[in-house]
């Protein structure tokens, strides 16, 4: 292995079993970044991950990793895969002959590849520095900030500490997970000076102890963005899920000055689905949290402000201005608003629940959680396709899977590839006509008490973890009157509110609301929280682009 320069500065490292091949493209690279990094070239995977095991335990900063595809050892794939364990954050380019492009492109879900690149790469000019710019760009946006790394020291079962990693996790914020009861936590713990009555305790890169911290704590002191830098913006998005953040990508990338504020961390629902196989490019599925991390980058790289733990809490019409208000009383003005507030899992409220959510229960998928579960029996509620595809990434830990549903089959509210899938995996079984009658235990759940809704029997389970996927109701309470919401609180939006020819009470324009305004001007609505909206990630994604073409049409005519 040959280190070009001791120091500080970010590695770029690069890994090919021909000699020659691995100091061509050392030498291009140190061409045109050895003086803003430093190269470290391998000529083997082993050896090049034992590179980044040096560095990782000195605290090196690694932006790029690029693998040759054919190597004897571990192919590049597999090397990648290695590599992103101890790297999770550096991006990750393939070095493919034209024969491999098929490997490489698989590459792209196995390992969630940057970018492939053909060999030759001649002209470096051309084919080799536009695609490692990009990616140094990407780094040094949002992954940096990872090394060194926030430590979370909590007791395994307290639904704080949970909340908190689940936070940590879903704002692409690694960190390190240390139990308060084990010699490194308490180690941690001593350190930091406190006696871990109050737990977590979130240990921040820059070594200060943040104990039992809220969001918006953690996300200041973690680098989130947490306040606007503008009072005024063309385009304001309530919501990072992906209608938000396909919004913030269109948005911004058309020159609107666009802020997306969000009140926990973007993704929203698809940032916690262990697996989308449903969405248009992506034939082997994709984590709902990668697809969502790469929008959120996305955004911000075309310029889109994006807000975590702010919560909006009021909307109101103030001359030609819409006005967001947050929680804590503060706002922002714009031209537009988009709401794309989506939907949150209903509760269940069956008797013992809820003193033991986070503590073994959990509503939505808690995929922090899943390898806590191994060896043991998980029980899931629901007939959906989120519970269907909770139910398969559980099996993969869990001893058995219990899927519980209250209908008489599947088939009505499942897809069939997921009901296909299930009935195959040994792991899981379903058992129908069946619903939660109760939930007990001390610390953690422990027994689960099922009602057989045909003969009305109950039976007592025992029973660690339930994760609940039972419906939804969207997030527009704090709207009130201000727009036309449906019965359930869905917002009502373009051909919808004027629903049996009737005219819009209240609309004063002489135009029609175009397809996804809502009943106030210039304030949209797109996704989940949409009155008759598809609840998918494709057409939420879609209906955030649409509704920026909307906003210019509102624009040109303010
Ligand atoms: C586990 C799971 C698996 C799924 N799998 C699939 C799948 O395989 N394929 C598929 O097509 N669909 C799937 N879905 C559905 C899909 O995720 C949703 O349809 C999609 O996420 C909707 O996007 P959205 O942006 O409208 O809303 P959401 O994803 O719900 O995002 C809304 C965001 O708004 C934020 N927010 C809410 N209120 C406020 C406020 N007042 N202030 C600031 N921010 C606020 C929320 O915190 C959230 O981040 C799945 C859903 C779940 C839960």
């Amino acid at each position: 292995m040959t280190d070009q320069a001791q120091g500080p500065r970010t590695a770029i490292l690069t890994v090919d079993d021909d000699p020659g091949v691995s100091r061509a493209v050392a030498r291009d690279l140190r061409r045109r970044y050895g003086e803003q990094h430093r190269i470290v070239r391998a000529e083997s995977a082993p050896e090049a991950l034992d590179a980044l095991r040096q560095m990782k335990l000195r605290g090196d900063l690694v932006a790029v990793i690029l693998a040759d595809y054919r190597m004897p050892d571990l192919n590049g794939i597999e090397f990648l895969e290695q590599a992103m364990d101890i790297y999770p954050g550096a991006r990750r380019v393939l070095l493919t002959a034209y024969a491999d492009t098929g490997a490489a492109i698989d590459a792209i879900n196995v390992v969630d590849l940057d970018h492939y690149l053909l060999k030759p790469w001649d002209p470096p000019e051309e084919n080799l520095y536009p695609v490692v710019d990009a990616l140094l760009e990407a780094w040094g946006e949002s992954d940096h900030r990872a090394v060194p790394e926030t430590k979370v020291v909590g007791h395994r079962w307290s639904a704080r500490s949970s909340e908190v990693r689940e936070f940590l996790a879903r704002n692409q914020v690694p960190y390190r997970w240390y139990a308060a009861d084990e010699p490194e936590g308490q180690r941690l713990l001593a350190a930091a000076g406190v006696d871990g009555r109050a737990l977590p305790v979130v240990i921040t890169p820059d070594g200060d102890p943040l104990v039992e911290p809220a969001d918006a704590q953690l996300a200041s002191r973690v680098g989130l963005a947490t306040t606007p830098s503008q009072d005024f913006y063309d385009l304001i998005v309530v919501g990072g899920g992906p209608a938000g953040l396909g919004a913030a990508v269109y948005g911004a990338s058309e020159g609107l000055r666009t802020v997306l504020v969000e009140r926990l961390a973007t993704g929203g629902q698809a940032g916690q689905s262990s697996r989308i196989e449903n969405y248009l490019g992506f034939p082997d599925g994709v984590s709902g949290a990668q697809l969502t991390s790469r929008a959120r980058r996305q955004a911000i790289r075309f310029g889109a402000e994006v807000l975590t733990t702010r919560e909006v809490t009021g909307l109101e019409v103030r001359g030609s201005a819409r006005r967001v208000t947050f929680a804590d009383g503060t706002f922002i003005d714009g031209h537009t608003v988009l709401l794309a507030t989506g939907v949150s899992y209903r509760r269940l409220g069956a008797p013992g629940l809820d003193e033991l959510t986070g503590r073994g229960v959990y509503y939505g998928s808690a995929l922090t959680e899943a390898a806590e579960s191994r060896d043991q029996d998980v029980f899931i509620v629901g007939g959906a396709n989120s519970a269907g595809q909770a139910a398969l990434f559980l099996s993969r830990y869990a001893k058995s899977v219990t899927l519980l549903v209250r209908a008489p089959s599947l088939e009505q509210s499942m897809s069939y590839y997921l009901i296909r899938r299930i009935a195959e995996n040994p792991a899981i079984s379903v058992r129908t006509c069946t619903e939660i009658a109760g939930g007990a235990g001390a610390e953690h759940l422990e027994r689960l008490t099922l009602r057989d809704t045909v003969r009305g029997s109950t039976e007592t389970v025992d029973a660690q973890w339930l994760y609940l996927f039972i419906g939804a109701e969207p997030l527009t309470d704090w709207l009130g009157d201000v727009v036309v919401r449906d019965a359930r609180g869905f917002v009502v939006a373009g051909p919808d509110l004027s629903a049996g020819g009737q005219r819009l009470r209240g609309w004063a324009l002489d135009r029609p609301p175009y397809h996804l305004e809502t009943s106030v001007p210039g304030v949209f609505v797109a996704g989940d929280a949409r009155a008759e909206s598809a609840k998918r990630v494709a057409s939420a994604v879609g209906e955030g682009a649409m509704a920026v073409m909307l906003v210019h049409r509102y624009l040109e005519k303010l």
